[in-house]
């Protein structure tokens, strides 16, 4: 069976004595028991639960992993690849990546004994004099492409490496999704994703995703996802099933969009840089070309001028303000201030200003997207198309945000 034949043909509910053509969403915390004395197929929905199990199989299978699992967000997937390695290891991450990763290898790591360094893993004898330093367990962390300035680790030199000293590597691939790029394939040990992006594909849930190469690693991260309780819920799993049937057909369509708006937005004179991975120019383009099928649908274009990036983002019609990517619906943000606030507290200077604008291209029709951003970059017409009531509501939930410290 090839791997789109399998987005949709599976097993929908194994042992369902109704034989329904959907998976059911056992919405149960419990099961009963055959007795006192013995074990059923499941008994708490924390630790087995038949909708998830569905999930977690599709996932693995997805990926070309032994065991996947479903937990309540990106992050908490994240946590669970983490608790791999034992106080007083070390986790080395790439220095490009989501804002959210760094603020939880910057505090939470440490607050639990476990070392974090950020590394360019785009150069591999980084990688390799980081590690030689090491002593104890360690988990390399990559995204590639990175979020959001889309440079490019090669994985298999950096799977060589990290094995080399008895590390394991990880690879957070919310950005690509197992339809482009599969990690475990190119020697990962672990792969990680918010399944809220590309893998739900809508927008509708919060979720993550750990598919891992052995069953080994597999047993230790069902361990943590038992211990923690970080599963996801049923009906959750169930968005996300359902989600994922239509990856392939989502995915192709919004990334020949963004091949189309890199292109225009590369050639526009306001624009300093677009970051796409496929890009002519790009400096990852030829790796990135070797390891994964395409460029995904997430454009970073970095402005000529830093005073537009809010105009710009606040000014288009068909790309909502939010943060997040990989949904059916375009949207648009800031790293700065949305995504990557949390590397607000970096050492040395900010990341980002706010010339820095991230683009989430959805299945609008491409033309419609083209010209609203070409309209908003006209020369001049940036202030006047600007909607003030919703600019200014907007301001306010920035407010919040940044007070409330979420993201
Ligand atoms: C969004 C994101 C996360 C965090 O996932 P959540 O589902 O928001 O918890 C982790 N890594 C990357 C690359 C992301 O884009």
């Amino acid at each position: 069976m090839k791997w789109q034949t399998a987005l949709v043909q599976f097993d929908p509910a194994p042992g369902d004595p109704h034989a329904p053509s959907v998976t059911p969403i056992y919405q149960t915390a419990t099961f009963r028991l055959p007795s006192a004395t013995e074990a059923g197929g499941y008994d708490y929905s924390r630790s087995g639960n038949p909708t998830r199990d569905v999930l977690e199989a599709q996932l693995a299978h997805l990926e070309s992993g032994q065991r996947g699992f479903a937990f309540a967000s990106g992050m908490a997937a994240i946590d669970a690849a983490i608790s791999l390695i034992p106080a007083g290891g070390t986790v080395i991450a790439g220095d490009d990546l989501y804002g959210g990763t760094f603020r939880y290898l910057d505090r939470l790591a440490p607050a639990r004994g476990q070392r974090s360094r950020f590394v360019d893993t785009t150069d591999p004898e980084a990688l390799e004099s980081a590690m030689s330093t090491l002593d104890g367990p360690c988990l390399v962390l990559i995204e590639t492409p990175s979020n959001p300035r889309m440079t490019i680790s090669d994985l298999e030199r950096c799977a060589a490496i990290v094995h080399r000293y008895e590390g394991l590597l990880a690879v957070d691939n919310s950005l690509m999704s197992p339809y482009l790029q599969r990690p475990l394939e190119l020697g990962a040990d672990v792969v990680i994703h918010s399944a809220t992006k590309f893998l739900s594909g809508h927008g509708h849930t919060t979720a993550g995703a750990v598919v891992t190469r052995d069953e080994d690693l597999g047993a230790r991260i069902a361990w943590h996802q038992n211990a923690t309780g970080s599963a996801l819920g049923p009906f959750d799993c169930w968005l996300l099933i359902s989600g994922l049937k239509t990856l392939a057909v989502r995915l192709e369509r919004q990334q020949s969009t963004a091949v189309r708006l890199a292109r225009s937005l590369a050639a526009h004179p306001a624009v300093d840089a677009v970051c796409y991975p496929t890009l002519d120019g790009h400096p990852g383009a030829g790796l990135h070309r070797s390891q994964a099928t395409g460029g995904g649908a997430v454009v970073t274009v970095r402005l000529d001028n830093p005073n537009l990036g809010r105009q710009l983002v606040e000014s288009t019609r068909y790309f909502q303000v939010a943060v997040s990517f990989g949904s059916v619906g375009s949207s648009i943000e800031l790293p700065a201030t949305m995504s990557h606030a949390p590397l607000a507290s970096k050492p040395g200077a900010a990341p980002f200003d706010n010339a820095w604008v991230r683009l989430s291209v959805g299945l609008e029709d491409p033309e419609d997207l083209e010209s609203d951003l070409l309209a908003v970059l006209a020369v001049g017409s940036l202030d006047r198309r600007r909607r003030p009531a919703e600019a200014g509501r907007r301001s306010q939930i920035e407010a919040n945000k940044s007070s409330t410290g979420s993201l």
